[in-house]
């Protein structure tokens, strides 16, 4: 993966060394596997609950991914949680809500935490961030930094159906605005972790409803705040309206929206095409060594995307976007494809940590 531009990797002198919290998890075996051969990051602490603590990695993973674990993770033992660990610059926390709500403000308090977790997404002074969306919103840093007297830092990444959404709102959203969308979400199995959903409820099956309406909560809440504008050291909220209605399908991995959308102003389908397929994200982001070559991969076919074809784009960093029409309701609808895991949690942290250190927010 990293392997494609060779002068990103001549920028690392001296590898940085991360944490990853909740080392264990769906998200954290992700981060491990993203982390192998990165030019600028070195893993040098695991972090588990006391179910794990004390032991080796590679024991006691219950490793879901192809393959196994690396020789010298899978060595490495797992670490207390609630043990910081000042001597890493970087903390990527694959934390469910409750741990991440108690464990992420005392390694902020000295490091930089990339957190996955919801637990501080919509917190006024924490960056929700997506870089080819938001990069500018890292500054909310020094605001948090003034509030609460931390030496290190909390960015946060956006939920997993989320972030896919918000990149393909972003053309949109700066040339013409947008009025509201509409969208309906058939999420993957391992958007729930593991073991996740038992597989006699979602074999043959689809299920209307994840996290008891949290799911379609964030959904409906964290795109104005990515979107929003930074003035004066605060966030002002994109406006528009979202209605979402989620699902759980027999997918492993890759989110699909679908995405009716009204505009402010009005243009004709071919030109809304030209927007999508001239977008570029800001050459700062392009530099980042996770960033894809593209972003947004735009789909002609009328059958793309698709989850198992179409996840991987980009190394699973790209979000896919397809049957890009007119809309007999809205203006304009469109089929997102984004991989869950990848893009829409490990990979979203380990961009957003690339972003701090490229802007000099994780300097220890
Ligand atoms: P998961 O598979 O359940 O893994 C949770 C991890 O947290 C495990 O390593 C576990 O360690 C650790 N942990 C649990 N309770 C803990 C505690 N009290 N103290 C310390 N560590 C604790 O969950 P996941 O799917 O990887 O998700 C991780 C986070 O990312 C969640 O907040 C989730 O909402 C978010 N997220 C997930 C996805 C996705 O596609 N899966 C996408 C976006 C965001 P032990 O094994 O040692 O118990």
């Amino acid at each position: 993966m990293y392997t494609r531009n060779r002068e990103k990797e001549t920028r690392a002198m001296k590898r940085i060394p991360i944490a990853i919290l909740g080392a264990t998890g769906a998200v954290g075996q992700r981060m491990i596997q993203l982390l192998q051969g990165h030019p600028w990051f070195e893993i040098a602490v695991l972090t588990g609950s006391d179910r794990t603590v004390g032991r080796p990695y590679g024991e006691l993973v219950n490793w879901v991914l192809d393959g196994a674990p690396p020789a010298h993770v899978a060595n490495m033992i797992v670490q207390p949680t609630d043990t910081v660990d000042a001597s890493v610059a970087i903390a990527l926390s694959a934390l469910p809500t409750a741990a991440a709500q108690q464990y992420e403000p005392l390694w902020a308090a000295h490091t930089a935490v990339c957190s996955n977790a919801s637990a501080y997404r919509m917190t006024t002074d924490v960056p929700l961030i997506i870089p080819e969306v938001n990069p500018d919103h890292v500054h909310l840093i020094d605001v948090q930094r003034r509030i609460r007297g931390w030496r290190g830092a909390l960015v946060t990444n956006p939920n997993c159906s989320v972030i896919g959404m918000a990149m393909a709102l972003k053309p949109l959203h700066d040339t013409l605005g947008i009025q509201q969308v509409n969208v309906a979400t058939l999420q993957a199995v391992s958007g729930a972790g593991y073991p996740g959903v038992a597989s006699l409820d979602i074999l043959d099956n689809i299920i209307p409803n994840i996290g008891n309406g949290t799911e379609e909560e964030k959904i409906e809440s964290e795109p104005g705040k990515i979107l929003a504008k930074l003035h004066h050291d605060a966030l002002v909220t994109a406006s528009f309206a979202v209605s979402a209605q989620v699902t759980r399908v027999p997918v492993i991995d890759g989110h699909t929206a679908l995405l009716s959308i009204q505009t402010e102003r009005k243009l004709g389908i071919d030109d809304i095409e030209r927007i999508y397929t001239s977008y570029q994200a800001p050459q700062q982001v392009r530099e980042l060594p996770s960033s894809p070559e593209r972003a947004l991969v735009i789909h002609h076919a009328a059958d793309r995307p698709q989850p198992r074809r179409d996840r991987d784009a980009g190394g699973g960093m790209s979000v896919s976007v397809g049957r890009i029409r007119p809309c007999p309701i809205n203006d304009i609808r469109m089929v997102v494809l984004s991989h869950n895991t990848i893009r829409g949690a490990a990979g979203g942290a380990i961009l957003n940590a690339e972003l701090l250190v490229a802007t000099g927010y994780a300097n220890n």
